[in-house]
């Protein structure tokens, strides 16, 4: 039972975060906000015109006012046609349409709608007001919204009206907003009752079409969780929409694919790695088995130790190699700065190749120009040169050649190390600075090698602010080409790097 309502909670709690719900919650939201900023904007719309409305009448029965009154003797006379019906309708409109009254400056009233006037509160001292207020000529008259004891609003007109001897009496007419503002109100409810339906309809309507629009989503979560380490070849298929989603699921179709090469290099890696450690440890247990078994001189004990050992470096330079990279690639590796002669590096590192280019029948040549010092790190710039010139020895059959060269090129100094080998094939380019990438692999490939030393000489490029550029032909050989930034000549060298030159 608990474990139920928990679950409910939990979805519940899922549900108010889930996408769906918000994507329909702000659906409401805007919805919500945009019918009662219409119900308002409405409602004043038609507020102004019953006021509009109600002061045309006005106008309209003050005008008529100022052509159908006379007052005589402190006597308000209407002259209206008895026989025009329109006439007689405005002049009664006048008197019992409304607020009407007509006073003398003292504020006696001559004429009054008394009922009306007296919900308004038109006594005696508004009287007075009222003239104080009051323009001194009828035309235009002044304005006033007065409210009676109901809440009602009424619109008033009022002003100065002369007798025949030029004595100013007030006349005041009015109307009532009562029965415009009533249908306003009768609107607003009505709308008001209708909103809660419509934002319902809208509600729903965000729901689904929230829903139709992550359905998507959904799939994409859904492949998502199908896919493991052993599952990567999964692709999401494309809904040909061209859309946001179609964009989504192609970046997470090529992440996956991503991943699976990652996964695939790591799998072969770990194939060779095994690989290469097996045939060195497998030498070292015969060698030992030889010594222990078979052996009867010390000469015989002296030779398959001298060979067990042979085997031992070899298996300490793939171990010290793997460890290099991965500290390599955590940033562990601090380069030590210092300026170099870079010319002088390579001259020593091909001479140090020309023995075993010998062995494998390779004409080993450089050319190399003077004086060229970069700022750099001694190890990891030999590992550099060593790795590139070894590659081409490996990769050049008997009879071939190896050209190496460094020059000036610009602000910076180019080295490149060109071979006739078997050369790379042109879609296999691209990998080969990948980590354990090989590209002929090792049962097919006599040539021993992890698929590290060029992981190893972009890596080493990269930190020195360099460049590295592959041309290869198949079946002709292959150029490798390193820019790296030449030292200026007049920058004087700092006293460790003298220290370095003076050891050197
Ligand atoms: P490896 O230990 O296999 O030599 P590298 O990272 O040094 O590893 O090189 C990766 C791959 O690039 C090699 O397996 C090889 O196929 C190819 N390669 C590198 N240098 C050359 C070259 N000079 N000629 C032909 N192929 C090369």
């Amino acid at each position: 039972m608990i474990t139920r309502a928990i679950k409910r909670s939990r979805q519940g709690v899922n549900l108010v975060r889930g996408l769906r719900f918000r994507l329909a919650g702000a659906f409401l939201l805007f919805f919500l906000l945009l019918l009662a900023g219409l119900g308002i904007v409405v409602r004043q719309l038609l507020v102004n015109i019953v006021t509009n409305q109600t002061y045309a009448l006005l106008d309209e029965e003050w005008a008529a006012s100022k052509g159908y009154l006379r007052i005589e003797n402190q006597r308000p006379l209407w002259m209206a046609d008895p026989v025009d019906p329109e006439e007689a309708l405005i002049v009664s409109r006048i008197q019992v349409g409304g607020p009407y009254l007509i006073a003398d400056t003292d504020g006696n009233i001559l004429q009054a709608n008394s009922p009306i006037n007296q919900t308004l509160g038109l006594d005696t001292e508004k009287i007075k007001q009222l003239i104080a207020k009051a323009p001194q000529s009828p035309q235009p008259p002044a304005r006033e919204v007065l409210i009676d004891n109901q809440g009602t609003s009424f619109l008033l007109h009022y002003g100065m009206f002369p007798d025949l001897r030029h004595r100013y009496y007030l006349l005041l007419i009015g109307r009532s907003l009562g029965d415009g503002m009533k249908t306003v109100n009768q609107f607003t409810w009505r709308y008001a009752a209708v909103v809660p339906l419509m934002l319902l309809l809208c509600a729903g309507l965000g729901w689904v079409v929230a829903g139709r629009a992550l359905v998507p989503v959904t799939e994409v979560a859904q492949t998502a969780q199908r896919i493991t380490g052993s599952n990567l070849s999964v692709q999401i298929p494309l809904r040909g929409s061209g859309d946001e989603l179609d964009r989504l699921i192609q970046s997470f179709n090529r992440m996956i694919q991503r991943l699976n090469r990652s996964f695939e290099q790591t799998r072969q890696f770990s194939t060779d790695v095994s690989h290469e450690l097996r045939t060195p440890l497998t030498a070292i247990r015969g060698q030992l088995e030889v010594a222990l078994f078979t052996a009867e001189t010390t000469e015989h004990f002296r030779d398959a130790m001298v060979n067990a050992l042979q085997d031992v470096e070899h298996l300490t330079s793939i171990v010290k190699a793997l460890l290099m990279l991965s500290q390599a690639e955590s940033g562990q590796v601090v380069l030590q700065m210092t300026t170099l002669n870079f010319g002088d590096m390579v001259r020593d590192m091909v001479d140090q190749y020309q023995i075993p280019a010998e062995e494998a029948q390779i004409h080993l040549e450089i050319d190399c120009a003077e004086d060229v010092t970069i700022r750099g790190d001694k190890v990891q710039i030999g590992r550099l040169i060593s790795n590139l010139l070894s590659n081409a020895i490996k990769y050049t059959p008997a009879g071939g050649s190896v050209r190496v060269g460094v020059g000036p090129r610009g602000d910076m100094v180019a080295f490149w190390v060109e071979d006739t080998g078997i050369g790379i094939p042109a879609e296999k380019l691209p990998h080969i600075f990948d980590r354990f990438y090989r590209v002929r692999r090792s049962e097919s490939n006599p040539v021993q090698g992890l698929g590290l030393g060029l992981s190893f000489v972009s890596w080493i490029v990269q930190e020195h602010g360099g460049k590295i550029d592959v041309d290869s032909t198949e079946g002709k050989g292959t150029r490798f080409t390193i820019t790296l930034p030449l030292q200026p000549r007049d920058v004087a060298p700092p006293p460790s790097v003298a220290a370095d030159h003076a050891r050197l």
